[in-house]
């Protein structure tokens, strides 16, 4: 089987049900676990969004052109408090208007430990499954995405914002009691929520009362110590599939970040 693939979709279910995408067939990855697989990248990437040849895969999966042009490749994306949608200086105002301008969450997930993210609602959970999280509580909807970014950048003061993937991927972190770490953190930030409430309104950040979501992931052994593959390095990456979690394939041999090698033509074996 050969096509360029895309990032590891995932169902959740206990564990998590992950298919890899290669040209137009999902792949069940799932069945591999405890059998050898082989990914062989054949040298050509095409763009994802206009699907033309590129050397070089930028933004996860897009020519140069396409980089600079989409508002999704902006670098407000990774910084969503710096959003500049209201300047009117938004790349593609309509993609805006539907996914940023629209309800975000802020969560507290254990991914290799307690830390703060945001997301769409439409992206909940597979924002969790990407990151590895074994645990996530939404605490705010908030009505955008610059909204958003505030409440992480506040929370991000007192808790990291970032996964250290090598540890995500070493075993399971230990459970977080994530209810008393909100009932902590929240009035730590206090002063920043009033002053959010007067900039935006008092209805705009709604705080959450919800369930913590339990996440597993189907891997049968973790790694000891953790080198990583490389397809601009080494085209082949070959092993016995030992688990898959975040967005990572965990081989006997070594681990694969799928989401980085977005639009790579792999063949699969
Ligand atoms: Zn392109």
């Amino acid at each position: 089987m050969q096509g360029t693939i895309r990032k590891l979709k995932s169902t959740l279910t206990s564990p998590v049900e992950y298919q890899l995408p290669i040209g137009d067939e999902l792949v069940s990855l799932n069945d591999y676990i405890g059998k050898p697989l082989t990914l062989t990248f054949t040298g050509n990437i095409f763009c994802c969004n206009c699907g033309k040849k590129t050397k070089k895969s930028y933004s996860q999966g897009h020519c140069f052109v396409c980089m600079r042009k989409l508002a999704s490749c902006d670098m407000c994306i990774m910084k969503p408090e710096t959003c500049h949608f209201d300047k009117g200086t938004c790349r593609e105002p309509q993609w805006g208007e539907e996914n940023c301008m629209i309800p975000h969450y802020v969560y507290l997930a254990n991914t290799s430990g307690l830390k703060v993210g945001i997301t769409r609602h439409t992206q909940i959970p597979t924002r969790w499954i990407d990151q590895g999280a074994t645990q996530a509580l939404p605490i705010f909807k908030v009505q955008t995405r610059l909204q958003s970014g505030l409440v992480e950048v506040a929370l991000a003061e007192f808790i990291a914002d970032k996964t250290n993937w090598r540890n995500m991927l070493k075993g399971q972190s230990e459970a977080i009691d994530l209810k008393a770490a909100a009932a902590e953190l929240i009035p730590q930030i206090d002063a920043k929520l009033s002053e959010l409430a007067e900039l935006f309104g008092a209805t705009a950040i709604e705080k959450l009362d919800e369930d913590v979501v339990e996440l597993d992931y189907p891997v049968s052994e973790y790694p000891s110590k953790i080198s990583s593959f490389n397809f601009d390095k080494a085209p082949e990456v070959s092993g016995i599939l030992k688990g898959i979690k975040g967005q990572y394939l965990i081989f006997d041999t070594g681990v694969i970040n799928i989401r980085k090698f977005t639009s790579y033509e792999i063949s699969l074996a």
